[in-house]
């Protein structure tokens, strides 16, 4: 059996936390308030640091969940980078944390000194349906004046998320009452969405769906996307989350080695197989029932994921976080 061995690492990100102040109906890794409010411990973001380094990558961004949550988490994690001597490209936000221009200035202030260089500030249809968009142009303000890099993601939509009451928030569907009923669909592009984790539920009804023959037809090969090393994300739980498809996981101390087919079945018969026998599998281990049509080959390997950890109860190094399971 041919399997998976990352060997080498180029860009990706350290999650710090999985709750959020946002459920974002595009969101990929099924962030959201309900999960447990966990942030990333220094000794864990020192281990996901050194391994990332130790495998080629020596700069990293920093992503959630929402990392602004905990401020003085944040603060430890860029500390630690600093000492691991791993560059912090960006900090994300969603800019859900900031209540006036005095206290944001604070935070930034605080922060910077120990590499807090950019912040990528999110600019979407998807974000506003929870933040106001006065909320993000403060957190950028604070940036000018602090002097903190701004990364805004998305400024095109700054025109139309700008076009509503700054003061509230709006929803998608207020979207496409003003900019048209394709308003969604064009956001796929637009945004560049991966279409996996919530944004599979978001778009289930919206989009094509294809027979599961033909699915499975169009993808006879093993799931190269799980070698990507190109956008990769380790976790506050020591996950490294393959190829971004979420719900999949190697353990950190597990990379840099070929992954063992005990400990990663499930991954090795995708990476080598592909989708159908990963269908097989799942059919004939744990009566997994196919429907007759899906969005795509990821729709399909995400509900026999879902049916393994919630139906079946399976707790395994492969399908982790078991939280993104039921919060997705
Ligand atoms: S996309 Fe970002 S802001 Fe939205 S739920 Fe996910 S982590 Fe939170
Ligand atoms: S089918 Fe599964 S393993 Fe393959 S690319 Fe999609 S999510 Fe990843």
């Amino acid at each position: 059996m041919k399997t998976l061995d990352i060997k080498k690492l180029y860009s990706g990100g350290l999650i710090t936390n999985y709750f959020c102040s946002s459920r974002c109906r595009h969101c990929l890794y099924g962030c959201g308030p309900e999960w447990e409010r966990i942030y990333i411990e220094p000794e864990q973001a020192e281990k996901n640091l050194l391994k990332v380094k130790s495998l080629g990558c020596t700069s990293v961004h920093i992503g959630g969940g929402e990392p602004f949550l905990r401020p003085d988490g944040l603060l430890e994690v860029l500390k630690v980078a600093k000492k691991t001597g791993v560059a912090i490209e960006y900090v994300e936000t969603n800019s859900s944390w900031f209540k006036d221009e005095k206290s944001a200035c604070a935070i930034l202030e605080k922060l910077k000194p120990h590499g807090l260089e950019t912040v990528l500030v999110s600019v979407s249809p998807f974000h506003n349906e929870f933040i106001p968009f006065m909320k993000v142009k403060g957190v950028i303000n604070a940036c000018r004046i602090t002097g903190v890099g701004i990364f805004p993601w998305m400024k095109t939509f700054i025109p139309e998320t700008g076009s509503f009451d700054e003061t509230s928030i709006h929803n998608l569907e207020e979207y496409e009452q003003r900019y048209g009923k394709k308003y969604m669909i064009d956001l796929i592009s637009r945004y560049g969405l991966t279409m996996r984790g919530r944004a599979l539920r978001t778009y289930a009804e919206k989009l094509n769906r294809r027979s599961l023959e033909e699915i499975l037809k169009a993808n006879d090969g093993g799931c190269y996307e799980l070698s990507d090393v190109s956008h990769f994300h380790v976790d506050l739980f020591g996950n490294y989350i393959p190829g971004l498809c979420t719900g999949l996981s190697i353990r950190l101390e597990d990379l840099g080695k070929p992954l063992g087919i005990v400990d990663y079945l499930m991954l090795n018969i995708l990476y080598e197989k592909g989708i159908g026998a990963f269908l097989e599998f799942a059919s004939l281990n744990y009566g997994f029932r196919a429907e007759r049509e899906y969005l795509s080959k990821c729709e399909l390997c995400f509900e026999i994921r879902r049916h393994l950890v919630l139906n079946r109860k399976i707790v395994s190094k492969e399908l982790q976080p078991g939280e993104f399971y039921s919060n997705v």
